[in-house]
């Protein structure tokens, strides 16, 4: 049996620095899962796709290939064996992609594209349904959370540095509606798995995080 680690939450708790390091250290394979539903999203956009027609959404999925790579302790994506663009991870596609998430079938459809990932020697898997749904039998999960303010505060950094021109109100109008979207949607809410270690990441590093992630496995 192949060992699987699922980092579920909101936005802004840390989940994808934590599944990037995790990933480092053991040497595990990654899965970004929330990737898939803002490249399903950004092509819709970028092809005049109707982003309310579900079938259309699920003929996409076969037309991408999704690699991650680990290159000196940086992870990079490819897209079609390309280097993903960044505009991928702007809250107007992280939007979009909480809109088309709520399809039962588009779900449905990439249970198996997910569970591909999972292959020797282990896998961290970041999303919102990993230790739900994609992989229930997963040997650790873990639910990070933190404060709303702080949670706001980190996507803020992260747009920045990745040198997004943000207006903070409408970014956090942005980042609430899809959290709430998230949250309330009837197919695979946002909710902690009840085997899943709840971890409150407001006032802990990245170190600290990682370092209690990897202690809890330990046990
Ligand atoms: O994690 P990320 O912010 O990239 O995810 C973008 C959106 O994709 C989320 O807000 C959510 O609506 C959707 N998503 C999901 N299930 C996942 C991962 C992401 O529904 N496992």
């Amino acid at each position: 049996i192949i060992p699987v680690i699922t980092i579920d939450g909101p936005s802004g708790v840390g989940k994808g620095t934590l599944s990037r390091r995790l990933s480092n250290i053991l040497g595990w394979n990654l899965l970004d899962s929330g990737i898939i539903y803002r490249i399903l999203a950004s092509i819709a956009l970028d092809n005049n796709i109707d982003t309310n027609n579900e079938i259309k959404l699920i003929m996409l999925i076969p037309l991408i290939k999704i690699d991650f790579l680990r290159k000196n302790n940086r992870f990079i994506v490819l897209l079609n064996k390309k280097e993903i663009d960044k505009n991928i991870y702007t809250e107007i596609i992280g939007n979009l992609a909480s809109k088309i998430a709520i399809f039962p079938k588009l779900r449905a459809s990439l249970l198996r594209y997910q569970r591909k990932f999972c292959i020797w020697p282990g896998l961290v898997a970041d999303g919102r349904d990993m230790g739900t749904i994609v992989f229930p039998n997963a040997m650790v999960k873990i639910f990070l959370y933190a404060s709303e303010r702080k949670r706001e505060q980190r996507r803020l950094d992260q747009l920045q540095k990745t040198n997004f021109n943000v207006n903070f109100n409408c970014l956090l109008s942005q980042i609430r509606e899809r959290d709430n979207r998230d949250y309330t949607r009837k197919i695979a809410p946002l909710i902690p798995s009840v085997d899943a270690l709840m971890l409150d990441s407001t006032d802990l590093s990245e170190n600290e995080v990682t370092n209690k992630v990897l202690t809890y496995m330990k046990q």
